[in-house]
């Protein structure tokens, strides 16, 4: 096989490691999976929308991001409305989540004039498809600054609201098996030339996660932890006592420890399998969101939530919104708009299982529209 050949087959490059290292921890393979930088799911294809392998609320209702763009405004307002603010969105996709947000802001002079936009996005493919559909917003007289980041660590200081749709379910996981008193990590193996999950051969040590499982072990087997959510927090967290600062993340997941597994791969809006192909399924798995919460609250963040979607979209607007839009609309984009809207608030669809969980610098007020409510 000629190396370039060889550098694009993540599969085999992944079966060569295995050979030589031994099996890999799921996290590590999640991680190869997504992020290699010659064939990583994010960094080599065009994986969102109708035409890619899944959809996501932005891209399924216009609505979804006008009314998280009006949500920033309120946010913005609640610090005091200070004279310049980042809103950065990490993980933005195609960018669609970003474009209905500079419409909206647009329409308010004071905000449109103290804002700055940056996309934390490591992929330069989906930097490209972001700048196409947001820079013309954005680059609209009078400009609104406009900007990209590799990570969290690089956004400029001061003031700051971050937005993250779909991300934390992209951030890889470990998985840890309930052997008796003790717990395995998965592993991802070979058997025979194909991958198979195995189990590590050494009890793991149990740090503050795992031990917390361990007494709701009976509810189920595997317990799932997400090691890049410490640095994250640790981030916001040194950055929230030095300048006011709100992170909404939205994702899917259960808002009580599930301990399941929850590893999934989806390809052309089905499931698939998670070993099957490396790099050309989305791979994903549910946000511990009571986890999240902790670790905020520990390192000093206020935590708002779980709230669910649709609980969080109907609070901030959406049937007024949804109701103006279509005065204008033809009859076919009244159907449009109207199972957009319906699919992300739906109980059934996305609007109990994806959730919205805020976090503040301390002393600030309750994000609307979260109710005030004690750290836990
Ligand atoms: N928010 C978008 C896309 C969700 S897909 C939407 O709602 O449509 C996940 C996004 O997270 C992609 O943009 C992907 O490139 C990005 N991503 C994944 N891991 C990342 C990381 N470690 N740092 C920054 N972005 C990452």
């Amino acid at each position: 096989m000629p190396p370039e050949q060889a550098e694009d087959d993540l599969a085999a490059r992944l079966k060569a490691r295995i050979a030589r290292e031994g099996p890999l921890t799921v996290e590590a393979y999640m991680e190869a999976c997504l992020a290699d930088a010659a064939a990583g799911y994010y960094t080599s294809g065009q994986p969102i929308g109708e035409d890619g392998d899944f959809i996501t609320a932005p891209e399924i209702s216009q609505i979804f991001g006008e009314l998280i763009g009006v949500w920033a405004i309120a946010i913005w307002q609640s610090f005091g409305a200070p004279k310049q603010i980042t809103v950065a969105e990490i993980g933005p996709g195609r960018g669609a989540l970003m474009a209905d947000c500079l419409r909206i802001w647009r329409q308010f002079p004071p905000f449109r004039e103290a804002v700055s936009v940056v996309l934390v996005e490591t992929s330069p493919t989906l930097r490209q498809m972001q700048s196409a559909l947001v820079s013309d917003y954005a680059n609209e007289e009078p400009a609104i600054p406009l900007a990209w980041a590799e990570s969290v660590d690089a956004l400029p200081g001061g003031p700051l609201i971050l937005i993250g749709n779909e991300f934390l379910d992209a951030l890889p996981i470990r998985q840890f098996v309930r052997r008796g008193e003790a717990w395995r990590e998965r592993m991802v193996g070979l058997d025979g030339d194909r991958f198979a999950f195995a189990e590590a051969q050494d009890d793991a040590e149990a740090d503050e996660a795992l031990r917390r499982f361990a007494q709701l072990a009976s509810k189920g087997t595997v317990a799932e932890t997400r090691p890049a959510i410490a640095p994250l927090i640790e981030t916001l967290a040194a950055r929230a006592a030095a300048a006011p600062l709100a992170a909404l993340f939205v994702d899917y997941g259960a808002d009580t420890p599930a301990l399941n597994d929850t590893l999934q791969a989806v390809r052309r809006h089905a499931y698939a399998d998670p070993l099957a192909e490396p790099g050309k399924a989305d791979l994903t798995a549910h946000v511990d969101f009571d986890a999240l919460k902790r670790q905020a609250a520990q390192k000093g963040l206020s935590a708002y939530g779980p709230m669910p979607q649709g609980e969080l979209l109907l609070k901030l607007g959406l049937a007024a919104r949804q109701e103006q839009l279509m005065q204008s609309a033809t009859p076919d984009q009244r159907a449009m708009l109207a199972s957009g809207a319906n699919r992300l608030i739906d109980p059934q669809q996305m609007g109990i299982l994806f959730k919205a969980l805020a976090l503040l610098s301390p002393g600030l007020p309750a994000p609307p529209p979260f109710p005030e409510e004690r750290s836990p």
